[in-house]
């Protein structure tokens, strides 16, 4: 077991065999996700035995695994999901990259699979991006995405601890989310029948084993006529993320404590319980001026994935000082409540993939709720997506993007 934590590979010790037929590259308009390769995959084996090999950069090829191998059958598999950006400047950048190393990491060491140097990882990762940066679109609107996978490769069937494994990494050109240029709302449906994670399992984390099982429920979803799925939790219905997005709800928020308190001190205060009644206008006007505009996420519970652009939306808010920024969970009731009450602004989910992408309505036991995020601009949605967008392709210099 030491060997799992002992050593890592180093980025220097990296071989690379150059593909001598390279692809053409695609163009940027015509881009589907994840279906385009570049010329070039890393590569990195470990085993019990050898510990850590030297990491290859090699022409993109195929696979071979011995067919007892554990991903096939047990499912330890884990996976990242992050992007190299061509800026203004035609530098190329990654956005908050350790984040992504590190929730890899942890991903690794809750499937068994042995340690890493993070550090040393993400300088194999710019090596492989460097050395195609040809495949980083020439568009700011399109980008290079980035799949680095970790597998057991242990030969045989036992469920234990493999003794043999791979960290690959492949990249390829990925368009924009929006093609229109212009945001589309989603419909979501949100049904408490089916469940993404659960409390003592493992949704925190990366691994493949949360996402095989969830596309027959996005099916179920289209077949209802919604276009993702907005998954809930427990007894009280609690709203957790939107299919691969973290969410967010910006709304007024309540401070009904406060006001139910200002009316029992009233009740027992007859004289000044007049003058309110004569001046009941003073009281509706406390009250309002006491609810605040919030934006509110899904705490890490351990059922969520802990979202780099969550973070980043969090970092964002709470250094603009402009509004409160929670983390707690929210149930169905209290949101069907605020949207009822007109005190929903922007529902929008946020992700890797799309930075955010706000939601118009939502399917629950039958009946569509309209969610007012577009006719609210959507205003803190849109500058969360030009706030990011202007780091990520160099318009605005930050420490979250550093150069390849
Ligand atoms: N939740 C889930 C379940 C996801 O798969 C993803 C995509 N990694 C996210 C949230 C968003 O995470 P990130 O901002 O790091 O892309």
């Amino acid at each position: 077991g030491s060997q799992r934590f002992a050593s890592s590979f180093k980025a220097a010790s990296l071989t690379i065999e150059r593909n001598t037929e390279c692809k053409p590259k695609p163009e940027p308009s015509t881009l589907l996700f994840g279906k385009q390769f570049s010329d070039h995959m890393l590569t990195i084996n470990w085993s019990e035995k050898g510990g850590w090999e030297s990491p290859q950069i090699k022409p993109f090829q195929n696979l071979s695994l011995h067919p007892a191998s554990s991903a096939l059958h047990y499912s330890i598999e884990l996976f990242e999901g992050m992007k190299a950006y061509r800026g203004v400047d035609n530098h190329i950048r990654l956005f908050r990259p350790m984040l992504n190393m590190e929730r890899m990491h942890r991903s690794a060491d809750r499937s068994s699979l042995p340690l890493f140097d993070k550090g040393e990882l993400l300088e194999c990762i710019k090596k492989l991006v460097e050395i195609d940066q040809e495949w980083v679109p020439y568009s700011q609107d399109a980008s290079l995405y980035i799949r680095p996978t970790y597998i057991g490769t242990e030969p045989s069937l036992g469920v234990s601890r493999p003794g043999k494994a791979m960290i690959f990494v492949i990249i390829g050109p990925v368009g924009p989310y929006f093609s229109t240029g212009s945001f589309n709302p989603v419909s979501l449906l949100a049904d408490p029948a089916f469940v993404r994670a659960w409390k003592g399992g493992v949704g925190a984390y990366k691994m493949g084993g949360n996402y095989g099982p969830t596309i027959a429920v996005q099916n179920e979803a289209v077949k209802r006529g919604c276009q993702q799925v907005l998954w809930l939790y427990g007894q009280d219905e609690e709203i957790t993320e939107v299919g691969t997005m973290n969410l967010f709800i910006y709304w007024t928020n309540e401070k009904g404590g406060q006001i139910l308190f200002v009316h029992i001190w009233l009740f027992f205060h007859p004289v000044i319980f007049l003058l309110f009644t004569q001046f009941k206008p003073a009281l509706v006007n406390f009250s309002s001026v006491d609810a605040e505009k919030e934006l509110v996420t899904p705490p890490l519970d351990g059922i969520i994935l802990p979202g780099v652009t969550r973070q980043s939306l969090l970092d964002l808010g709470r250094s603009w000082g402009e509004f409160k920024v929670t983390e707690r969970t929210m149930g169905m009731k209290e949101l069907l409540g605020a949207l009822d009450a007109g005190r929903v602004l922007e529902v929008f989910g946020a992700g890797t993939a799309c930075v955010v992408c706000p939601v118009g309505s939502l399917l629950y036991k039958g009946k569509m709720y309209q969610i007012p995020t577009m006719q609210n601009g959507p205003d803190l949605a849109k500058r969360f997506y030009k706030e990011l967008t202007d780091i990520q392709y160099g318009r605005t210099p930050s420490e979250w993007a550093p150069l390849v």
